[in-house]
């Protein structure tokens, strides 16, 4: 349970890792900001008391996700076309290809699947194209039926006698096929899907950092705790309740701003916890932050911060 006060770092050791730093980094610079005309430039020479102005002890919230990527939302769409339709659609087949990585799929998330084409037997005729109605010249008889006249003997009496043949119409079935109008001949429809494209699902560690200075440094930050959590020493907890409860009797000083950085930073935590494709990683770190704001012997402005405790902290500086 982390009930000690972390110690933050004095303001001369921040200022003078920055100071070593700045000369590593541009000594020129350095010489014609804090040097004096005449004088052999000296690091010595460049003291806190003297450049730094006003200073500020504000707070980061740090922690880590582990999120998902490339998932695309489950559910299938099914599509059902008369035969002659089935070609005007493009599929797609993934079928022994793996899985895709999103970032070079040019195309729709969900498409027409190749392997999912699958005939329907046409329910309106049970498959056969067409229905059957009766034959309108026989009646449904299969057969015309027609008087012949006969004359009979030498009085040439004349007789009717029937005479009946197949109707040509329906060739003597008495029934006639009509085109079916729900599958237009074709004896079935097709259906086919339109299936999420399989994309690897990629894992990435996400950094996540809330601050109460009003920083510019607030991503480089985030990027660089990701990378370097161990160097830096802040308080651990394991849930947002205990670092509520005892954030600012750890931290030693308090203010409005740090209030409202970590209820942002617990709403945060709280959809990260929620959202099934994330997973936080880390527990939750509370560093200390030192905000100093600077002025160089020329009257140039920039400020240094500090993010960790008196043992192990890091610097950002816009000088
Ligand atoms: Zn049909
Ligand atoms: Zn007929």
């Amino acid at each position: 349970m982390p009930d000690v006060r972390i110690k933050t770092p004095n303001l001369d050791e921040i200022f003078e890792k920055w100071k070593l730093r700045a000369v590593r980094n541009d000594k020129k610079k350095m010489e014609k900001q804090f040097g004096t005309k005449g004088a052999i430039f000296s690091l010595d020479a460049i003291s806190a008391a003297e450049y730094v102005k006003d200073t500020q002890k504000e707070a980061a919230i740090y922690f880590a996700i582990k999120k998902t990527v490339g998932a695309v939302p489950k559910g299938a769409e099914e599509k059902i076309v008369l035969a002659p339709r089935v070609v005007r659609e493009i599929f797609y087949s993934f079928k022994g290809e793996g899985k895709l990585n999103k970032e070079n799929w040019k195309g729709d998330e969900k498409v027409p699947t190749y392997e999912t084409i699958q005939a329907v037997s046409c329910k309106k005729c049970s498959g056969k194209g067409f229905t059957e109605e009766k034959c309108k010249t026989c009646k449904g008889t299969g057969k015309i039926e027609e008087k012949l006249t006969v004359l009979t003997g030498e009085e040439q009496k004349k007789e009717e006698k029937p005479f009946s043949y197949p109707c040509g119409v329906c060739f003597g079935t008495g029934t006639r096929k009509i085109k079916c109008s729900d599958c237009e001949g074709h004896k079935s429809v097709f259906k086919y899907q339109i299936l999420p494209v399989p994309f690897k699902t990629v894992v990435t560690g996400i950094p996540v950092l809330h601050s109460s200075a009003q920083t510019k440094y607030e991503k480089e930050i985030e990027r660089d705790l990701h990378q370097i959590i161990e160097e830096v020493e802040g308080i651990r907890f394991n849930d947002f309740k205990e670092l509520e409860s005892k954030s600012e009797a750890s931290l030693g000083y308090w203010n409005k701003n740090i209030k409202k950085t970590i209820n942002s930073a617990g709403s945060d935590y709280k959809s990260h916890s929620k959202d099934k494709e994330a997973q936080i990683t880390t527990q939750i770190y509370l560093f200390p932050m030192i905000q100093m704001f600077c002025e160089t012997k020329r009257g140039s402005k920039f400020e240094i911060y500090s993010l960790g405790s008196a043992n192990k902290f890091m610097i950002y500086s816009n000088f």
